[in-house]
């Protein structure tokens, strides 16, 4: 027998679970599809196991400095399977908790792999269900080169299935989940190669955060190697890999590759061209402003539209379309402008607005900039001393605040509250008006000149 609802959300993930939650309180009859592990990308290989290792790396800097701080500290050792352990059981416990709320909220999980048979049925494993509204929500696919050896690699959902800390590894990428993965093994132990196919990390970020960062990664032993490709991978008979790169270059002695080059939106099996639904040239599902697709009554948010793939993009998306379909905010939509975002690098970055050279684009010789670079109070006296920047970029004569951009240790608690601001329309006279918290490094935000 055909189940009906008024929405179902494929995917379980940030984007599906929200637009359920939201829809069911407006009481909507709703259910979500997952053909994987509860949570998505975010709870079982995205943010949350991410930000446990980076806090893991955060404690061995913390270590390290600790002894110039005057403590007797000798670290004996560090057990990679206790973390691992003690993350999954973490991350099990959201799992279960997943299904406790939504089945309180009257939200029914179908475990399997949806596809479409038309705008308002969908099949998992021979069963049906119709929907009034259908939501696309299955995220997105790590991918890895397309080169000889490609496979020997993994990607960042085998980083967080590595069973023991690797001796020697490669990370190819160049973007935020590379230079990560470079920070969070480099503190805990690992020889880390970056492999960088242009002439810096973050190429799409402000040049602050990366000249700033590239300085960190170097002076914290990570071997960064720039306009690097890799042409071909080898396996040893040791199990050793062997990369064979660009320009006759030629590495070798890692025991483990991770790729970190992209992701691609999960389309694949939905049976999206029978419904004639539109996708982008990089395979990602075509949206409005409002999250509607080109086919009635059939919405996708989160990674699989490639549109800021972030939490609590996908959150917010799945909030006010809901708000939109069942509590008549008609015009209820995500702005997608000054979406704040933060890269767990070690230190961290943050970012809100245009780039420096993203704006000087736009709006040439109307634009002004603040910035600063120090050494933060708390390394002062330490062996390691990464630096602190910032940067404020306004616009015109009364310079309104259209990009922040930080580098340092607590950008990333730091930046939200600024991302408020910003978003409010503050100027620069505005940040110059409120009172410094001192001593801080974010009191630096409010004195530039
Ligand atoms: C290593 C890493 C670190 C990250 N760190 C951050 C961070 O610090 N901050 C941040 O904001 N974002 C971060 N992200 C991004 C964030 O995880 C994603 O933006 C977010 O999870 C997207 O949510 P979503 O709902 O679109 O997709 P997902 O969370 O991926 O959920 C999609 C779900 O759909 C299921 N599915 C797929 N196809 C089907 C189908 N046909 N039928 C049924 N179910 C299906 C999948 O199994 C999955 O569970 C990170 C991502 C990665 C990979």
């Amino acid at each position: 027998m055909t189940k009906h609802y008024d929405l179902i959300a494929i995917g379980a993930g940030s984007g599906g679970i929200s637009v359920a939650e939201r829809a069911a309180e407006y009481g909507a009859k709703c259910a979500v599809i997952e053909s994987g592990k509860m949570g998505g990308t975010c709870v079982n290989v995205g943010c949350v196991p991410k930000k446990i290792m980076w806090n893991a790396a955060t404690m061995a800097h913390a270590l390290e400095n600790a002894v110039d701080y005057g403590f007797d500290v000798k670290v004996k050792g560090f057990s990679w399977q206790r973390l691992i352990a003690a993350r999954e059981n973490y991350i099990s416990g959201i799992n279960q908790w997943y299904d406790g709320y939504l089945s309180d909220r009257k939200i029914d999980v179908v475990k399997g792999k949806a596809s479409f048979v038309d705008a308002k049925t969908l099949t998992v494993d021979g069963r049906q269900f119709t929907a009034d509204h259908i939501v696309i929500a299955p995220g997105s696919t790590p991918v890895k080169g397309d080169i000889p050896g490609a496979g020997f690699g993994g990607t960042s959902d085998d980083f967080f299935g590595l069973k023991a800390l690797p001796g020697n590894v490669a990370i190819v990428g160049s973007g935020y989940i590379a230079v990560e993965l470079a920070g969070v093994l480099n503190a805990l132990g690992a020889e880390v190669t970056l492999l960088v196919r242009s002439n810096s990390v973050l190429t799409h970020f402000d040049a602050l955060l990366r000249d700033t960062l590239m300085k960190e990664l170097l002076s914290s032993g990570i071997n960064v190697l720039t306009n690097t490709t890799i042409e071909e991978i080898e396996k040893t008979s040791e199990n050793s890999l062997h990369l064979r790169c660009n320009n006759s270059q030629f590495y070798e002695g890692f025991d483990c590759l991770l790729w970190a080059i992209g992701r691609k939106p999960n389309t694949d099996g939905l049976n999206l061209r029978a419904l004639g639904i539109e996708l982008d040239s990089l395979g990602a599902i075509v949206t409005d402003d409002y999250q509607n697709t080109n086919v009635k009554n059939v919405y996708a948010l989160g990674d699989v539209t490639l549109r800021a793939p972030l939490t609590p993009v996908a959150i917010a998306a799945g909030r006010r379309l809901a708000d939109r379909l069942f509590n008549q905010q008609t015009e209820r939509h995500l702005d997608y402008s000054n979406i704040a975002t933060v890269i767990f690098s070690h230190p961290p970055a943050g970012t809100v607005g245009l780039s420096e050279e993203a704006a000087r684009k736009q709006f040439s010789n109307e634009v002004k900039v603040y910035q600063t670079t120090f050494t933060p109070m708390v390394y002062a006296f330490t062996r390691h001393q990464p630096q602190t920047a910032m940067k404020l970029v306004t616009l015109g004569k009364e310079e309104k605040i259209i990009g922040c951009h930080i580098i340092g240790d607590g950008a990333d608690e730091m930046l939200q509250g600024y991302a408020v601001a910003i978003k409010m329309g503050a100027t620069k006279a505005d940040f110059d008006n409120t009172v410094a918290i001192h001593p801080t490094s974010a009191e630096e935000l409010v004195t530039m000149r």
